[in-house]
């Protein structure tokens, strides 16, 4: 008997995982991985319970299919003995009598249709036997595959505890070959896949799912079966084993194990609880009856959406015709005939278990999900683990992915959602701006044009009235009035040149200055009344830098003179210069009036002003836009001009790349 026999169980179709993490949470040993958002079954881990077959939605995965095998077999000339699982009752529910489904079997072209109930019987004499001789050590039944599996895997040292004594399907395999010869090939057909895994033993092993493919590609139905008997032998209490305590209510036959001595366990989490207990000791002397399923009545090998205890009836039912007609005598004779058999299995242990991460390892992954202390261990089993620490331990293991912990995605989705606010407002307030510039440029272009045409004419009205004025007599009463025009001229003049700066059709003109000094003599040229604070802080570590420092000056001083004209009361003037090798930043900050937001997007039109007339031109903001603009700067103006949002006051900031 060789125990190195693992087949794969479990197939995953890719693609076709839509990554719920039900199978994850649904196997008991953990034997799935995601790998980029796919589920794939581990076959080394895999105890082939079919959990994770059973309860994935999508199809994704599917159990080790025998059909082509058996046909095969069918085939040959080899004598073939179908041995059915005692759970039949169970899954050919519309089959009347269970002497049709046997005619159904017979059609495939099987010699023999046996059930594998007979070997059930046999073996519960073995368990009766065994508890009833050892009271004090406990034992883990063995009938069960995926159990002997998770022993032999996931806890390899309780596996002298499991009952050295072959499962059912094997016993019936022995019993068929002593009876019909060792060259009978044997086909256990059953609800479970993890049998086809348990012994070479057996030649085939079918699911019940599989039967019913074969019959309906064969076009095989109960309608046009011939009835026929199982072969012998004939089984007893045995068909009784598939429900739920059916081990131990066939082992009990006699009524000889009193039910305090065994603990009965079914079921992916029951089992391993069991299982767990027994290993510390608390239930040490009592004999465990452990199933992977709740009863092989709901084995993955059966078909889907079947109910639990109609089915459970179903075989109740057949076990108490079956008993009620029972040869009492010829079935004696049959237990008599075989008791001698040998009904032992041996099992080794076969460590699959990893080893545990280190500590920094297991951090480091609870980290990566925003878990940093005990209160961010939400243990919500969403990912499948149980806890979190079970899910970082996976991840150590490249078995799972952080994305699965489902607080910590939806708390990053949260934060996605807050950037893309943030890049909307951003977007948003950058539209704004370039409607502002867009409106700025071609105002920019009239005022232009406008300045253009009038500088000629106003070049000429200057000349001809100074002229004049010097042309006539010292008493000419005429003198006064062309005084008169040769001034405002001169002011109109004024008015054009700043327009022109405005749209900037001048060249800048670009030196190397020192921009600490260059900005704290901006302040000597303005007039500072008595009652306003100039504060210098320069913050930069090269001052050196280049840039036009006739135009940067005009716009230090137009904002400063905004500034002191927006503290009438008197107030705080501050002036910053910073920097770093990328740009340079020149802040001008009052504690003035503010700026309401309605004049915000106003302030650079030409000609806009809110000062009283002959006080203001409404020209400087215009100017220093236009400067700004020719230097490839920016300019970022925050202002408050509500008390009930704190100290009103405006702060213009001018950046200016370096080169
Ligand atoms: P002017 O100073 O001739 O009015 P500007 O173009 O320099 O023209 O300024 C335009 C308008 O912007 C000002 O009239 C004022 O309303 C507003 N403003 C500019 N700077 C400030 C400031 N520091 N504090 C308050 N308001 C300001
Ligand atoms: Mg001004």
């Amino acid at each position: 008997m060789s125990h190195a026999y693992h087949r794969q169980l479990v197939f995953t179709v890719k693609d076709k995982c839509r990554v719920c993490y039900t199978c994850v949470r649904e196997c008991p040993v953990k034997a799935i991985k995601i790998i980029k958002t796919q589920a794939e079954v581990i076959n080394e881990r895999c105890i082939g319970c079919g959990n994770c077959v059973k309860v994935c939605s999508q199809g994704a995965k599917y159990p080790l299919r025998s059909v082509d095998e058996v046909n095969l077999l069918l085939k040959s000339e080899k004598r073939i003995a179908a041995c059915i699982a005692p759970s039949f009752p169970a899954e050919f529910t519309e089959v009347p009598d269970h002497q049709l489904l046997v005619g159904m079997i017979r059609q495939l072209g099987f010699d023999y249709v046996a059930e594998v109930s007979f070997g059930a019987d046999m073996i519960a004499r073995e368990y009766e036997k065994r508890i009833k001789t050892s009271r004090n050590v406990g034992q883990i039944s063995s009938d069960c595959p995926a159990i002997v599996y998770f022993i032999r895997h996931y806890h390899p040292e309780l596996v002298e505890n499991l009952a050295p004594v072959a499962s059912p399907m094997l016993a019936m395999t022995r019993i068929m070959k002593k009876k019909y010869g060792k060259d009978l090939q044997v086909v256990f057909i059953g609800p479970c896949f993890a049998k086809k895994a348990e012994t070479e033993e057996v030649d085939e092993v079918l699911t019940f799912r599989e039967l019913r493919e074969m019959f309906e590609t064969r076009g095989i139905n109960w309608e046009s079966s011939d009835p026929s008997d199982f072969d012998p032998p004939v089984s007893g209490k045995g068909a009784i084993f598939p429900i739920s305590r059916g081990l131990y209510f066939t082992a009990n036959s006699t009524e000889s194990i009193p039910e305090e001595q065994v603990v009965v366990a079914e079921g992916r989490v029951n089992f391993k609880e069991a299982v767990k207990e027994f290993e510390e000791g608390f239930i040490r002397n009592k004999h465990l009856m452990l199933l992977c399923c709740e009863g092989c009545i709901m084995g993955p090998g059966t078909s889907p959406g079947g109910k639990r205890f109609a089915r459970s009836a179903a075989v109740g039912e057949y076990v108490t015709r079956k008993l009620a007609s029972i040869d009492k005598d010829q079935w004696e004779k049959q237990v008599e005939e075989f008791s001698s058999l040998d009904y032992s299995q041996e099992f080794t242990p076969e460590d699959r278990r990893f080893e545990i991460p280190a500590e920094d390892k297991i951090l480091e992954a609870l980290h990566a999900m925003g878990k940093f202390k005990p209160e961010d261990h939400l243990n919500c089993g969403t990912c499948g683990y149980d806890t979190c620490v079970e899910h970082a331990i996976a991840i150590v293991k490249d078995l799972a992915e952080t994305e699965m912990c489902l607080p910590y995605t939806i708390e990053k989705l949260h934060d996605s959602i807050n950037n893309l606010n943030v890049s909307n407002d951003k977007l948003a307030k950058a539209k704004q701006a370039l409607k502002q510039s867009e409106k700025l440029a071609h105002m920019g272009q009239l005022s232009a044009g406008i300045a253009h045409e009038l500088n000629n004419p106003l070049g000429v009205i200057t000349m001809y009235s100074n002229i004049l004025i010097d042309e006539s007599p010292e008493n000419d009463p005429v003198r006064e009035d062309l005084r008169l025009i040769a001034e405002q001229a001169e002011r109109c003049k004024k008015i054009v040149s700043g327009l022109l700066n405005f749209a900037r059709k001048n060249q800048v003109n670009l030196s190397e200055t020192d921009v600490v000094k260059f900005a704290r003599h901006s302040v000597d040229s303005i007039i500072k009344p008595a009652n306003i604070e100039v504060v210098f802080e320069p913050r930069i570590s090269d001052p050196q830098a280049r840039l036009d420092i006739d135009q940067m000056m005009q716009v230090m001083t137009n904002l400063e003179k905004n500034a002191v004209e927006a503290m009438p009361e008197g107030g705080k003037l501050t002036i910053g210069v910073e920097g770093d090798a990328e740009e340079l930043r020149f802040i001008v900050a009052d504690t003035g009036t503010g700026i309401s937001k309605d004049h915000m997007d106003k302030i650079f039109t030409p000609f806009f002003t809110t000062k009283e007339m002959g006080k203001g031109t409404g020209l400087g903001l215009a100017l220093i836009y236009g400067i700004v603009k020719m230097h490839k700067g920016k300019i970022h103006v925050d202002s408050n001009d509500d008390r009930a949002n704190g100290p009103t006051g405006t702060t213009f900031t001018i950046t200016l790349p370096r080169t």
